[in-house]
């Protein structure tokens, strides 16, 4: 889990519940840890926003489905140059 920091103070926060949205979205309650100075608490979104590389299991059924597209004998011929 990546550091949390308040956005009041800057200074460092704890995560003190989640809360699930969806697959991809997740609801962070913290707390600041600065208490004497500020002691905010405040909700971060955490969401997925896109894959940088795709899963390998992605990648082999995309492979796999391009590679049924193709004449047999150039699929043979592809698979013998790898
Ligand atoms: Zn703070």
């Amino acid at each position: 889990m990546a550091r949390v920091n308040c956005p009041n103070c800057l200074a460092k926060a704890t995560v003190t519940s989640r809360e699930k949205q969806s697959d991809h979205v997740v609801h962070l309650y913290c707390s600041c840890n600065n208490t004497k100075a500020c002691g905010a608490t405040f909700r971060i979104c955490q969401s997925f926003d896109h894959f940088l590389n795709p899963p390998v299991t992605n990648t082999t059924e995309m492979a796999a489905a391009l590679l049924k597209q193709l004449p047999r004998q150039a699929q043979l011929d592809l698979l013998n140059s790898c």
